[in-house]
């Protein structure tokens, strides 16, 4: 059994725990990571997901020095079309105000990639894989991490495993949970009209279609999809034939992209959100999906990570200014009072947009007409709504 001393632990390498790390072991922190799949490896790597990158979560990548790498892999959102069942209904948000974009798509297996060739640069960070967490232990000022291969002794154990996550089993941590009942149907495809930047969000009685302008894929004008719909439904999307699957694809997508040309990827997830009671336990936090997840209705749920992660450097930060290693239990206490309260509002925005375009009452559907008509007059309100899918209010 190897045995190693760091200053900050890190269970699970994913996009949240790989990119803390890496922020961390700027500030010359001895970092470890405990993941519990094999050697990271982008031939074997089968998220096929792209993620919408908003401006806030873009302006601390590039404080850390990883934009300049990502930004190649990414299409810039320029406009945004919010659509209520018809392609007539609909609510557009641009950005010119602040001669930016409303966010940014790139494919996971790129920010993976990316991270992990930083953190591979990196001398202060060690990566143990095929983990298998068997405790924890408290010593003095000290977190231990016994493992199948290695055990760790920290000052500040940071859980990043993702929203099953088995630190926050291990401690018996209370949390909200929430099913949706629903599966999300996710695919990369080309098709033939140019999305010139445009992500379109369909509300449909089943759930949200939401479309994301890619980088061109040989060639081919590309975009990938979110669709969440009954989970019998989006298994039977997995039975038929390309031919059929395209067919459907073209009559819910409502021409918006021309004629869809070829299916790339497809994959499903179930949906459900969660948030952990507390994002602290003695000389731990939770970062990511591991203290919160959400519906991907606004596709928010990394960029809030990345706010976990932003506002943990800013408070590391802090305390190496004032010569204390981070880990004490006011550390860990003011971490969670950061950031708790942000991952609840998501929680209820999310949640009730799934809910407000699900409802089909007439009367409902037309003041929801009549909101969309007025919110398309109303500048101010439309730049608040803008900000938010920017992450930057
Ligand atoms: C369909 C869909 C679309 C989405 N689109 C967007 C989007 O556009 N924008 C956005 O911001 N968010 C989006 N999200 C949310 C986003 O994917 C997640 O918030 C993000 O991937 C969470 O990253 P994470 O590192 O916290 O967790 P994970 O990606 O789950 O990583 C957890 C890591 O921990 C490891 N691990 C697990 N258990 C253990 C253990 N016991 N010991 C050690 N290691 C362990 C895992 O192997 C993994 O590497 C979407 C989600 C879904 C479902």
């Amino acid at each position: 059994m190897k045995e190693i001393d760091s200053n900050i632990n890190i269970i699970g390498g994913g996009l949240i725990g790989s990119v803390t790390a890496y922020s961390l072991s700027k500030m010359g922190f001895n970092i470890s990571i405990l993941e519990s799949k094999a050697s990271y490896n982008e031939n074997n790597y089968s998220d096929h997901r792209t993620t919408a990158i908003s401006e806030g979560t873009k302006i601390f990548l590039n404080k850390i020095g990883v934009w300049k790498q990502i930004h190649p892999f990414c299409e810039p959102i320029k406009k945004i079309m919010v659509i209520d069942r018809n392609i007539s209904n609909q609510l557009e948000f641009d950005n010119i105000r602040r001669k930016s974009n409303l966010g940014y798509i790139v494919q996971n297996k790129h920010l993976l990639k990316i991270f992990y060739n930083h953190l591979r640069n990196q001398k202060n960070i060690t990566i143990f894989n095929n983990i298998q967490i068997k405790d924890f232990q408290i010593k003095k000022e000290k977190i231990i991490t016994h493992s199948n291969t290695v055990k760790v002794t920290a000052n500040l154990n940071i859980a990043a495993d993702g929203k099953n996550s088995f630190v926050r089993d291990y401690f018996k941590l209370p949390y909200f949970f929430k099913d949706y009942k629903k599966n999300a149907f996710v695919t990369i495809f080309t098709h033939t009209k140019d999305h010139d930047g445009t992500a379109f969000e369909f509300f449909y009685k089943n759930g949200p279609l939401a479309i994301l302008p890619m980088k061109k894929i040989k060639n081919n004008f590309c975009s990938s999809m979110v669709w969440t719909n009954n989970t019998r439904f989006v298994n039977n999307l997995f039975e038929i034939d390309q031919e059929a699957l395209i067919s459907i694809l073209n009559k819910e997508t409502q021409n918006c992209l021309g004629d869809i040309k070829k299916i790339i990827t497809k994959q499903k997830f179930r949906l459900s959100a969660h948030i952990n009671s507390k994002f602290f336990e003695k000389r731990l936090i939770y970062l990511g999906d591991s203290a919160h997840s959400f519906h991907p209705i606004a596709g928010q749920g990394w960029n809030l990570g990345m706010s976990d992660v932003e506002s943990l450097y800013n408070l590391v930060l802090e305390y190496k200014s004032i010569g204390i290693e981070p880990g004490d239990s006011f550390f860990c206490k003011k971490y969670h009072n950061n950031n708790f309260y942000k991952a609840y509002r998501l929680y209820q925005v999310t949640d009730k947009l799934d809910n407000i375009f699900k409802i089909t009452n007439p009367l409902i559907y037309l003041g929801r007409s009549t909101g969309i008509k007025l919110i398309n007059k109303n500048i101010k309100l439309k730049h608040r709504i803008s900000d938010f899918a920017m992450g930057i209010s």
